[in-house]
This record gives structure tokens, sequence and C-alpha cells, in this order.
């Protein structure tokens, strides 16, 4: 299903034979095509490989709120370190001036709009009264609303934030000068960041600096990203004949309601849960919550995914001390519009030797160095998934998870017998098909939260 969204295109040639150049970006999507444009900028020569056409990836299937406001994130933040918190709230108040002054140098027709930002809550209060004193001791210029209409409901509580934006980020990066080497139809299948050799199916590309952006990051070793962070779905809809909403909303709970408007249209999205346990009746309760705000007809109905760390900061930086040379930026909590465009030109900087405020908030092993407590709430855990997620074949084995029994010894003796299922036939193991330890992981089958601080690797 589309997005409201309109692709590119492929316009961009596939690579071939034995290349060498000097900046590699692999991924197209807002995070790469975003630090390709600011190297470039710098001038740096640049070449961008991107797997299908693109913004073909989770920017196509984003509702593009640029916003500082961002759940109950500070309130979370502020307890553990608060020097942190306000650099991070700092590095996403900046996105909307930025975008703002490259809409208008380029004078880029994008539907960008500074609205106001409203977090409400129908359940509790509370939450939002911290989330709230939380943004006002990191200086925030925000306003706490008692007991709210929202939309012709009663809510507990909302606090609005003032000055954030929407816009169509197609446009804004189609409208953006390429100063750069673009493949399309270049997926890397293999990437050796020592080596620092990436080979697709046509060419082998031999960078001297790589940036891994493809979102979920695509080498397991060194970094183990895939243990930092899982994949979260969420799904879109678009009706026609919204009423202009006067700023964007969502709410405090995890699988809650965004909104804003895009033109006529009313855009909703929510009902997140994690990637592989789709319901397809999602859509059905999007919708029916979009037509009690908007009037019209049911115009697009999408979903995609991005990627969700478990102290709910992204991963931008140096990929691991091991791959000096690489970088990486992913883990955006499904708000990379307002951390894309910060940390690309946080990479910009750090490729270039300069400092960069925001290096320590978003580095692997400098923000919140060791603390375990934040992965105390998502303990290592092997879990039943739903019984119609294993291939029949594998319920015939007599396979089975139940029992809650949590000892290590228990734990281990599955592990093992997964392995020997996996290797024995990995097709088992849908809907990755790679036999990559990151694709076993997120497969579904567990729920990974090992208490890795941010620690190099
Ligand atoms: C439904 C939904 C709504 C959202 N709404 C908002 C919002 O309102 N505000 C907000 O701030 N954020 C929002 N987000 C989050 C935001 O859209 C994402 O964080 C952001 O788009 C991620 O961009 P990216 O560049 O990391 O990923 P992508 O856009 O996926 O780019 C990665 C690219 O890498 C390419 N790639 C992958 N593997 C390879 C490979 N091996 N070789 C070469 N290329 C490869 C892919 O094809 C892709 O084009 C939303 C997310 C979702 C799912």
């Amino acid at each position: 299903m589309k997005s409201v969204w309109e692709s590119t295109a492929l316009k961009y040639p596939s690579p071939e034979g034995e290349l060498k150049r000097e900046i590699v970006v692999v991924g197209g999507g807002i995070a790469g095509y975003l630090t390709a444009f600011f190297l470039s900028e710098k001038g740096a020569k640049v070449t961008l490989l991107e797997a299908a056409s693109l913004f073909s990836g989770v920017t196509r299937g984003t509702t593009a709120h640029i916003e500082a406001l961002q759940g109950l994130v500070y309130s979370d933040l502020i307890k553990k370190s608060p020097e942190t918190a306000g650099l991070y709230f700092e590095s996403q108040q900046r996105a909307v001036p930025k975008y703002h002054s490259l809409i208008e140098k380029y004078k880029i027709e994008c539907g960008f709009e500074i609205e106001d930002d409203y977090l409400y809550s129908m359940k509790s209060a509370e939450k939002i009264k911290r989330e709230y004193d939380a943004l006002k001791a990191l200086g925030a210029d925000a306003l706490y609303l008692d007991s709210p209409e929202i939309f012709g409901n009663k809510a507990r509580a909302a606090l609005m934030l003032p000055g954030q934006a929407r816009f169509d980020p197609l446009k804004f990066l189609s409208g953006l000068p390429a100063k750069f080497e673009i493949f399309e139809r270049a997926r890397v299948i293999e990437a050796d960041l020592k080596k620092k050799i990436l080979s697709t199916e046509k060419a082998t590309v031999k960078a001297e600096k790589i940036v891994i952006a493809t979102n979920f990051p695509i080498v397991d070793f060194p970094g183990a990203y895939f243990l930092r962070m899982y994949k979260s779905t969420s799904y879109a809809v678009a009706v026609s004949g919204s009423p202009e909403l006067g700023g964007m909303y969502q709410t405090d709970e995890e699988d809650g309601y965004t909104f804003r408007n895009h033109g006529d249209l009313l855009i909703a999205c929510g009902l997140d849960h994690r990637t592989g346990r789709a319901s397809p009746e999602k859509y059905e309760k999007l919708i029916e919550t979009a037509k009690t705000i908007a009037a019209g007809e049911f115009v697009a109905a999408w979903s995609s995914n991005d990627c969700v760390t478990f102290d709910g900061l992204p991963y931008i930086g140096r990929y691991s001390k091991k791959a000096p040379d690489s970088y990486v930026i992913t883990g955006f909590n499904k708000w990379g519009m307002a951390t894309a465009i910060t940390g690309a030109e946080l990479l910009t900087n750090l490729i270039y030797g300069l400092p960069d405020r925001f290096e320590d908030v978003f580095f692997l092993g400098k923000a919140f160095f060791g603390r375990g407590r934040v992965h105390k709430k998502r303990p290592f855990r092997l879990k039943q998934s739903r019984p119609q997620k294993y291939p029949a074949a594998f319920e015939n084995r007599r396979f089975t998870f139940e029992g809650r029994r949590r000892d290590s010894l228990f734990q281990r003796e599955k592990a093992r017998r997964v392995q020997r299922y996996r290797r024995a036939d990995p097709s088992l193991f849908s809907p990755l098909p790679a036999p990559r330890l990151s694709a076993y992981f997120q497969s579904q089958h567990f729920d990974v939260g090992l208490p890795l601080p941010r620690l190099a690797v």
C-alpha cells in the first residue's frame, strides 16, 4: 500500500565493476541522503548506494511531523541524566529552523508549515504533567492544559510545544541539490568495515570512509546493533475532508495515535507494535478513528517500521571502535525527521574531525556510559510467540515455548535447540531470510533486551 508521498522513479544507474571512492553512504533514506548532502556541501566526494530507489524505505512511510515533543521521552531521560536530556532536547529543537533555512535557500515547495504540537492523554494527567515539568526544567516554552477538549473528547491533560513543523519529506529531499554520486539498485550484500570494502551484486566499492544509514544496520559485528534495538511497526491512513486541526497531535500511549493535516487530508498514524506481529484489523480501527475527525473519503493506508532503542536515544557516531572509519546513523525511535538532520550534520563534523556538541548524546559508549538500569525494564528473555507465527513444519517438530521458566539453563537449552533447527532448515525462520544473527533475533521469535550498556563493541 502506498503512502501519500509521491515516490521518485528510478533515475540513477546501478554500480558495476571495481570502484574506489572517498566517502560511501549506504542507504538513500532521509538519514543517508542528508548525510551525503551535508558532506558534499563541505566539499567531500560522496557516493550514495541505495538498495532500491531513493526514499523508498521507512522515509516513504513516515507521517513527517518534525517535532522535539516526543512522547514521554524527556521525563524518562531527565531522571537518568539531566545533561543528556537537555542536549537531546536541543538537538531536536534545532531541526525545524535547520529545515526551514534549507527550504528557503533552495526554494523547495514541500508544504512546510510551522505548527503547535500537542501531546495529550485520555488516561493520566500525571504523566503529561511529569513530561511538562521535565520540558520546563530543560527550558522549553511548553504550555500545560488541564482537561482540554481534543477532537470533541475530554482529555485528562495535554501539553503544547510551539514552533514544530510538518512537511512532505519526499518533496523536500528531492528538492535538495544532489552534488554527489548516486547509485540505485545497489544493495550492499557484503560489507567489511575493517577493510572498508562494500560489495553489491555487480560491484565492489573500496572506500576511505563508510556511513551505514540503512535504517537497521546491515553489519552485525562489530557493533552488535541487533542487540541494541528492535523494529516497531506503525500504521497510517489518510482521509479527505479534514478540518484544519490547528496543530499536530500525539498521545502518550504506546499504541495511541498521531494526527496532522496534509492539504485537506487528515493523516492518522499509530497502533504501534513490535514488527512481525501484524494484525490487519489495525487499518479498520485507524480509518474509523480518522473518520470521527475528517468527513471525507478514505484515500490511502500504509505501514512501515522503524528502529526502537532500549534507552530511548538513537545511535549516531562511529560504528564501532574496531571500525574507526565507519559510521552509523540509526535507532530513531520513530522521530527520524528531527533526528536525521542533526545526526547528518553530526556525522559530517565527525568525519571532518570537527567538534559537535551532540556527539556525546548519540555516540555509542558515551551517553549514560555503563548504565544498566534502563535495560532492567526489558530483561533478556525468551518469550512464546504467537502460535500462528511458527511455520507448520516447525510446530510438527513438537518444539514449543510453552511454560515460562526463566532459569538460564532452560534458556540455553532452548537456544541450542533453536540453533540446531535453524542449521537444519533456516527457512523455518521466515520471514527474514538472511542467515545472519540479527535476522535470527529479529525474526520475532524472541524479545531481546540484553543489559547491554552503550559500550562500543
Ligand atoms: C508509520 C511511521 C510514521 C512515522 N512518523 C514520523 C513522524 O511523524 N516524525 C518523525 O520524526 N519520524 C516519524 N517516523 C520515523 C521516520 O520516518 C524514520 O525514523 C525515518 O524515516 C528513518 O529514515 P532512515 O533514513 O533511517 O531509513 P530509510 O528511509 O528506511 O532509509 C534506509 C535506506 O537504506 C536502504 N538500504 C537498506 N539496506 C540496504 C543495503 N544493504 N544496501 C543499500 N541500501 C540499503 C533502504 O532501501 C532505504 O532506502 C515514522 C515512522 C513510521 C514507520
